[in-house]
Parts: C-alpha cells; sequence; structure tokens
C-alpha cells in the first residue's frame, strides 16, 4: 500500500484512505496558502491591466490617436493582457483594456480608441 503523507506537512497518514491532512490546524493552513495564492496571481493580472489601460489613456487624451509600438514598449505596456476584444464586420480586431482599445496598424503603429469609437478604416 502507498505510504500518504499531510498535504501541508508532510507528516505520515494512517487514518482514511481519503485522508489528505493530519489535523484541522494543517488543512486550514493548507486552504488558507491556497487561497492566498489564488489572490496573488489575481492581483498581479489586475495590476497589469490597470497599468496597461492608464498608459493608452495618457497616450490618447483625445480619444483617438496613433501611436508607435516602441512607445507603447517604452511606457511598459504588456500586449499579453487585454480585457475583452471587438472584430469589427470588415474583420479587424480591436484590443481592449477596459474601455481603451488599440488596433495594430501599418508599420508597427497602432491606432487608439476610446470606447464605442469602433472607427474603421
Ligand atoms: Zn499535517
Amino acid at each position: 500500500m502507498e505510504k500518504r503523507s499531510c498535504l501541508e506537512c508532510g507528516e505520515p497518514l494512517h487514518g482514511r484512505a481519503d485522508q489528505k491532512f493530519c489535523s484541522d490546524i494543517c488543512r486550514t493552513a493548507y486552504h488558507n496558502r491556497m487561497h492566498a495564492e489564488k489572490n496573488t496571481i489575481i492581483r498581479h493580472v489586475n495590476a497589469v491591466l490597470r497599468k496597461n489601460r492608464n498608459i493608452l489613456e495618457k497616450l490618447n487624451p483625445q480619444g483617438k490617436t496613433k501611436v508607435s509600438k516602441e512607445k507603447l514598449l517604452s511606457e511598459g505596456f504588456n500586449f499579453s493582457y487585454f480585457t475583452n476584444t471587438y472584430t469589427t464586420k470588415t474583420g479587424k480586431t480591436y484590443h481592449y483594456c477596459y474601455d481603451q482599445g488599440y488596433l495594430p496598424i501599418e508599420g508597427n503603429w497602432y491606432f487608439l480608441v476610446r470606447k464605442q469609437e469602433y472607427i474603421d478604416r
């Protein structure tokens, strides 16, 4: 029979086959830690999205503009994170960070828009 040990402290377990923890203390500690790790991931993603949104807003005060990819990258923009996309009838896909969107255009340039302004060009 396979030897089992507590998921939290590693102590050998001698109870039922489905036992995972040696005590309620270890069970609680384990679940609290898992919860904390999950919240850390969510906080990290939220921070990246908020930063992206603030960069777009800063570079696009009028609600419509063109910026270079280099400019976005130099501000610390992270292209891997966005909240949603919008594809126009002609097949152009805007990526959004909340209300601030961007569309890649020719030559490493990006067209920036604010929500509801799905300009097709
Ligand atoms: Zn334990």
